[in-house]
């Protein structure tokens, strides 16, 4: 078997560009689909798809291994950085996706099989609308319980939000202030039994994170997402030690030796690396086997497409210390008619039962793609109150 073409297409879900990356074979209606969706760069991904694709053309698709290390080692340039380490991770699940429907086994079995029976999943605030996760008003601690409320009403033991406001280096009481009142009405909404998550988009200082985290621990967050710049392990592991609410983080890791450095400075609990940024598959089992010696626990984030869903799932299903995936629902209303997916979703709890189907058990509508090509995505900057630069 031979790989005969690598194409890309790209589908405008508003917030952000899905880019599907299909690897089709020189056997008759046998390809396989990944996802390579990075915001505000799928130009660059796409291009990057093109020139991986010239290392890919006329090779077995089914030695995986051999075309990963291919295409992260042989452009010299080892593909590490965020646009190269996405473009091989789409391509790398489409590779498992066609290893699997050549066996006639859903990935899952590829890896050992399923370790439990079912994956819970949890959801955005607001289901990932746009508006409701990123840009609920400052002072609106009462849409923060509404939304939680709804999120509980469509079934979800858990959810996660926004609350922690953008900050300067060093602030006040203020912020810390709105932050509590937004989970304390969260949790009041809700109460105990249902799990809350607080991602800072790592938009905090340290010294920031570690006010907000303390403030927060009378809530017992399940977890305390990005408390500050992935880049700070210090800062990481100084909040992480100084919390009993475990700190999570991961996604925007893009292969295994920063996640290495992550966990030896024991920066987080739980780990999210995101199987459409590390690598793909490929490099997410390695990671997720360093995770286990250090007894981190799987989380990975997943806010794009349903392909990247698929993946998450399938590799969720074949690891012993995944808790719980990340999905995004109502980010487009008509996500449902881009994918059929293998999998079934008990809404009760909103919780996964395995893909039975071969490969990642979707197909995907191509016409239905064509209905919705690139736009620019919008952008959403952060500028402090003095007009500098903030983390989005
Ligand atoms: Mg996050």
């Amino acid at each position: 078997m031979k790989i005969t073409k690598i194409e890309t297409h790209v589908c405008h879900a508003k917030m952000r560009n899905w880019i599907f990356v299909k690897v089709i074979t020189d056997e008759p209606g046998l390809f396989g689909w990944g996802e390579a969706t990075l915001e505000w760069h799928t130009r660059g991904v796409v291009g990057a798809i093109e020139d991986l694709s010239q290392l890919l053309i006329g090779e077995d698709p089914t030695r995986v291994e051999y075309l990963w290390q291919m295409m992260y080692r042989q452009h010299f340039w080892h593909g590490n950085g965020i646009v190269r380490s996405t473009a091989i991770a789409g391509i790398d699940i489409a590779l498992w996706d066609i290893m699997g429907k050549s066996l006639g086994v859903p990935c899952n079995k590829l890896w050992g099989g399923p370790v439990r029976d079912h994956i819970r999943t949890y959801a955005h605030l607001g289901g990932g609308r746009m508006e409701d996760f990123y840009e609920t008003a400052d002072d609106d601690h009462k849409r923060f319980g509404e939304l939680a409320q709804e999120a509980v009403e469509k079934g979800y033991t858990a959810f996660k939000t926004m609350a922690v406001p953008s900050t300067m280096p060093i602030e006040g009481s203020k912020p810390i202030n709105y932050a509590i009142n937004n989970v304390s009405a969260m949790r009041e909404a809700v109460g105990e039994d249902i799990d809350i998550m607080v991602d800072c988009h790592a938009r905090p200082s340290p010294a920031m994170g570690l006010k907000f985290g303390k403030a927060l621990e009378p809530f017992n967050l399940y977890f305390y997402e990005e408390p500050c710049w992935p880049e700070s392990i210090k800062g990481l592991s100084m909040i992480n030690k100084a919390l009993t609410t475990p700190v999570a983080t991961g996604e925007r890791l893009t292969h295994l030796a920063q996640f290495k450095d992550l966990f030896e400075a024991r920066g987080c609990e739980i780990c999210q690396l995101d199987i459409t940024h590390c690598g793909g598959l490929s490099e997410a089992k390695r990671i997720a086997a360093l995770a286990e010696a250090h007894r981190i626990a799987l989380a990975p984030h997943n806010p794009q497409g349903p392909i990247s869903t698929a993946a998450s799932l399938e590799f969720g299903f074949s690891q012993p210390s995944y808790i719980i995936c990340e999905t995004v629902t109502e980010d487009v209303p008509w996500r449902k008619d881009i994918v059929t997916e293998g999998f079934t979703m008990e809404p009760k709890g909103q919780i996964v039962f395995p893909n039975t189907k071969p490969g990642l058990g979707i197909e995907i509508n191509e016409e239905e793609i064509k209905k919705h090509p690139f736009k620019q995505e919008i952008l959403q900057r952060t500028f402090y109150k003095d007009n500098s630069i903030g983390d989005w």
